[in-house]
């Protein structure tokens, strides 16, 4: 927050208003210290006096920034689209390193890669992510999270294959090796593909376990 301070106090700058991409604590959390900090109102999906809305306009040089509906982290997620520069504030819709958390029932893997190809449409010089370093590459990267994706899929429609599987049993089979740690992670992210699956018809439910179609 100093640094946003910082670069807001340089002459003739100050802060306008305050976007977020969603509401995890560590996208919101300081969003009412530096509204009264500043006296900006913030702005976000489905909260507040004056929620964001989608393809929504909003003044700034070079032809506006566009507001994006983008759920799938998160059912509250929006991205930011400076038009003129052609740069996405992606929030966590994708990340400068590692691969974005896509978990139910906060997280959905439809509505996640639907976001995905969302962005791909657009013309883009680079992404400003919510963590890590700035994407210099975004069509590279887009293409790349996409395929990430949909090779996890296979994999799971494939060990579907063999017969009903629990998700900790096809997380067990697909991230082999995976630190302990991490299994639960892995268990959510294979959950939410499972029930993109399931939505669009590909596997069902078979008592607490899932089977392909
Ligand atoms: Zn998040």
């Amino acid at each position: 927050m100093a640094a946003v301070l910082d670069r807001a106090g340089a002459p003739g700058r100050r802060v306008a208003l305050i976007l977020v991409s969603h509401g995890h604590s560590d996208h919101l959390g300081a969003a009412d210290r530096l509204a009264h900090e500043t006296g900006a109102p913030v702005r976000r999906w489905g909260a507040g006096t004056n929620p964001l809305r989608d393809e929504e306009l909003l003044p700034a040089d070079g032809g506006g920034v566009r507001v994006l509906y983008t759920p799938g982290h998160a059912q509250d997620h929006v991205v930011f689209y400076w038009i003129g520069p052609a740069v996405l504030f992606s929030g966590d819709l994708l990340l400068g390193t590692g691969t974005v958390q896509v978990t139910p029932p906060g997280g959905s893997m439809q509505d996640y890669l639907r976001s995905l190809e969302r962005v791909a449409a657009l013309a883009l010089t680079l992404i400003a992510p919510g963590h890590g370093p700035v994407i210099r590459d975004p069509r590279a990267r887009i293409a790349e999270y996409l395929a990430h994706r949909r090779e996890r899929e296979r994999q799971i429609i494939e060990a579907l294959a063999a017969g009903p599987r629990s998700a900790a049993d096809l997380a067990e089979a697909i991230y082999a090796g995976l630190d302990p740690r991490l299994r639960r992670a892995a268990e959510g992210t294979v959950l939410a593909h499972l029930e993109k699956l399931v939505a669009e018809g590909r596997a069902r439910r078979v008592g607490g376990r899932f089977a392909g179609a």
